[in-house]
């Protein structure tokens, strides 16, 4: 790819598909592997911009880079750190809207690998299924631990609850600042990104303004 569509791509924040684009065998190696590997280029990324690896205070950041990409930053990538998210028959009959609000989004940004923080708020009206509310919290952790753009990161939230609820009737919103917005480029600190995807009954106007006045009570 040519360097100016590359700047385009990262600037207009473009992703092309709903699931994070992954090659086949990406957990072949243990986590451990990955960190030995990953230390050892960046290191040599280090050294490339001229650092003293030898350095007492330098020394140590390549494995620190590295366990911190593989262990917490990224931890979202491996299917088998996905949370279990166990669902109870909706025993009590509630059908109304239920909103979980404020949830912390700590992601990054597959363009740039710089953060996107912010807030996820999630609404659904249940129909048999419900769901612990901290899983929904647990969910949008793992979706945001990846390299992500924040639309996808709506869509694979979207579906993943529709799926676990056995119900369209779900909408995420999701509020954040990129770093890449605010820290390079047009370096714009203020301006912050809002995504809305939502399917099933909140198609119809009224329910999502529903939802929507509910947020207004909360600082985003
Ligand atoms: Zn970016």
């Amino acid at each position: 790819m040519d360097k100016e569509k590359i700047e385009i791509i990262g600037d207009n924040h473009i992703g092309f598909s709903v699931d994070t684009p992954m090659v086949a065998g990406a957990f072949d190696k243990t986590d451990d592997q990955k960190i030995t590997a990953i230390q050892h280029h960046f290191g040599k990324i280090m050294e490339e911009l001229g650092l003293d690896l030898t350095d007492d205070s330098l020394s140590g950041t390549p494995y620190r880079f590295a366990k911190m990409y593989v262990k917490e930053l990224f931890y979202g990538l491996n299917p088998s750190n996905k949370p279990k998210l166990s669902v109870f028959e909706n025993k009590y009959g509630y059908n109304k809207l239920l909103v979980e609000q404020n949830i912390t989004i700590d992601s990054s940004c597959e363009h740039h690998f710089l953060p996107i923080t912010g807030h996820a708020h999630i609404g659904y009206v249940p129909k048999e299924k419900v769901i612990g509310l901290s899983k929904i919290n647990r969910l949008v952790d793992y979706y945001a631990h990846r390299p992500q753009v924040q639309e996808r990161l709506s869509m694979q939230l979207l579906k993943d609850l529709q799926n676990i609820l056995d119900t369209e009737d779900v909408i995420v919103m999701i509020t954040t600042k990129h770093l890449c917005v605010s820290s390079r480029g047009i370096k714009d600190k203020d301006s912050f990104t809002t995504t809305l995807e939502y399917g099933g009954c909140f198609k119809n106007d009224r329910k999502r303004e529903e939802f929507l006045g509910i947020l207004q009570h909360v600082a985003l």
